[in-house]
């Protein structure tokens, strides 16, 4: 890193986002030799690290809790010699010669290339106090946590393609899926409505909405409300699936790189987004599955794509022609 006499840090490469993606980004970008920093707001790894539990990600056969994944991830960095920059970038700018970074405190950073794993969240549960039950019996994923439902009765909340497809999922694994949503229609594609309507395990509650999750600490209940009579109804269930949405974190791009229709970060193979100096990574892009592993696999083409595209085209002169 370059620092100018007005303070501005002139880099090859900057990633933005901490999670599994971006530190598999900047685990090559450092073994490739490419002058890189990485950005990351909130913690380290990501959203990983709010799982109880990760058994899908190959060559771990022991499950291990995402926090230790994440402190992993953490680990590795530190053996290479490096670490996040605990910032969260606000605004991003693209000309001719460069990227300008602006991070929360008004810290600047002109860039050659951005690669962009700042991922997803989730849309939470709509009911006071649910945050408290994640991990206790409260998930935004099918795929990562309905292995420990095994037998058990849940509840999925959401009608669109994703809710469907999650009880669909469930149904193989669970005793009983309930399926709730706060209209009459599902909005999801006719396939996955017949899916469902075939399949003798799930039991489907319209229009109902989530009221009250029942349980200490754990959750024993769902408490569901019909929008149209206002009657309450308890669900005894072990575990709620939430799958109302999730929204890519790409406000940063917006504009400058192709989103599709959900928001998310349109690419082609090697990770590049519309703009050539810019690629994504991770749950942030337009991929058919969001998970740890497809994150990783997307961060290490990403970086060895920028590491040739820097060799070709990266000088440390055109990035101080910075756009006034
Ligand atoms: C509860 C839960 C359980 C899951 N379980 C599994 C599982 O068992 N197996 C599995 O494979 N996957 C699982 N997943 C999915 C997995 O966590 C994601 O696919 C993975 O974390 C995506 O990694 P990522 O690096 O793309 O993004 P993220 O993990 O979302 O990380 C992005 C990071 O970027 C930061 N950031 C965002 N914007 C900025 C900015 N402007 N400036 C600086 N930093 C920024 C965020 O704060 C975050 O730290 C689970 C997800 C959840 C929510």
């Amino acid at each position: 890193m370059i620092e100018e006499k007005d303070g501005m840090k002139m880099l090859e490469l900057a990633i933005i986002g901490g999670g599994p993606a971006g530190y598999t980004a900047a685990i090559y970008a450092k073994r490739g030799g490419v002058d890189f920093i990485l950005f990351n707001d909130g913690i380290a790894g990501g959203q990983i690290s709010t799982t109880s539990h990760l058994e899908n990600y190959p060559g771990i056969p022991e499950p291990i809790s995402g926090m230790e994944f994440s402190q992993r991830l953490v680990k590795h960095a530190e053996n290479l010699g490096f670490e996040a920059e605990q910032s969260l970038i606000e605004k991003l700018e693209v000309d001719e010669n460069g990227i300008t970074l602006t991070d929360e405190d008004d810290e600047v950073y002109r860039v050659g290339m951005v690669i962009l794993a700042t991922g997803a969240v989730s849309r939470p549960l709509p009911i006071e106090g649910a945050a408290s039950y994640v991990g206790r019996g409260l998930s935004y994923c099918a795929t990562c946590d309905g292995n420990f439902y095994r037998n058990r009765d849940v509840v999925v909340v959401g009608g669109g393609d994703t809710g469907l497809e999650e009880a669909l999922y469930l149904s193989r694994l669970c005793r009983k899926v309930y399926l709730i949503h706060r209209r009459h229609e599902f909005r999801a594609v006719k396939i996955l409505q017949w899916r469902v309507a075939a399949d003798p395990n799930i039991e489907v509650l319209l229009p109902n909405v989530p009221h009250r999750v029942i349980g200490e600490s754990n959750v024993e209940g769902l408490e569901i409300k019909n929008v149209e009579t206002g009657e309450l109804r308890t669900l005894e269930v072990t575990g709620i699936f939430s799958a109302l949405g999730v929204v890519p974190n790409s406000e940063l791009v917006k504009g400058i790189c192709d989103l599709n229709n959900g928001g998310y970060v349109i690419t082609d193979q090697r990770m590049f987004t519309s703009n050539k100096r810019i690629l994504a990574a991770g749950d942030v892009v337009a991929s058919p599955l969001r998970q740890v592993s497809v994150g990783v696999g997307h961060g290490a083409i990403a970086a060895e794509q920028a590491r040739l595209w820097i060799d070709e085209h990266c000088n440390i002169d055109a990035l101080r022609k910075h756009k006034s």
